[in-house]
């Protein structure tokens, strides 16, 4: 195993015993991440849903088919990426994340970031745009998905300067069809980030 997937692991392993929110008490499985660890592209969602909680993997439902289907009309495939969310455990009935639990989880998110090393991370909705920007200095340019999404926004890291780029969040799409052409148009700017 590599030095990066032995990290990865160790995270994997943490988050599995955690019980540092409440959300402990009522998960069935937690949601850690999914896809390469060589990724060039992290996606960040907001909090496992139903099927998310049931099978451990993220981005599996209906938004996850659209999450596929987008990387797709770009010629990247699921396995390239790697996807991970703010919160590791579901918040009952899709509430949304408390503060508390968002504090207590992003460390994880945050370890898996500076193992992973992305060159961008695509922030799906409006709590992954605000949390990454706000982590980066960049809480000032915090607006509403519909203002920021598709805009490239540069973040300095401890490897290295990489790129933001807020994304609607596919679960959009799954009930407004024009919204799966913006998020198809915004998807085009990530193209170039896959390449080498
Ligand atoms: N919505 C999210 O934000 N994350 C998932 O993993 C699934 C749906
Ligand atoms: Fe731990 Fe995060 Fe799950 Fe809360 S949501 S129990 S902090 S892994």
């Amino acid at each position: 195993m590599s030095k990066l997937d032995e990290k990865l692991r160790r995270v994997r392993n943490e988050v599995v015993d955690c019980q540092k929110c409440s959300l402990s008490k009522t998960r069935t499985l937690p949601v850690i991440g999914q896809g390469s660890h060589q990724a060039k592209i992290v996606f960040i969602g907001e909090a496992p849903g139903f099927n998310e909680d049931k099978t451990g993997v993220p981005f599996c439902g209906q938004a996850g088919n659209i999450l596929t289907e987008l990387l797709n009309s770009i010629g990247i495939k699921r396995e390239d990426v790697y996807i991970c969310n703010i919160l590791k455990c579901r918040p009952s009935n899709n509430r949304n994340p408390q503060i508390n639990e968002i504090e207590a989880c992003v460390l994880y998110l945050e370890r898996q970031i500076e193992i992973i090393k992305p060159k961008i991370i695509g922030a799906l909705g409006n709590y992954a745009a605000s949390y990454i920007l706000g982590k980066y200095n960049l809480g000032s340019e915090v607006q509403g998905i519909s203002k920021i999404h598709g805009k490239i926004f540069k973040a300095k890291t401890s490897f290295g300067e990489i790129k933001i780029i807020p994304l609607y969040h596919p679960a959009v799409a799954t009930y407004n069809a024009s919204m799966k052409d913006v998020l198809k148009k915004d998807f085009q700017i990530l193209k170039k980030y896959n390449e080498k």
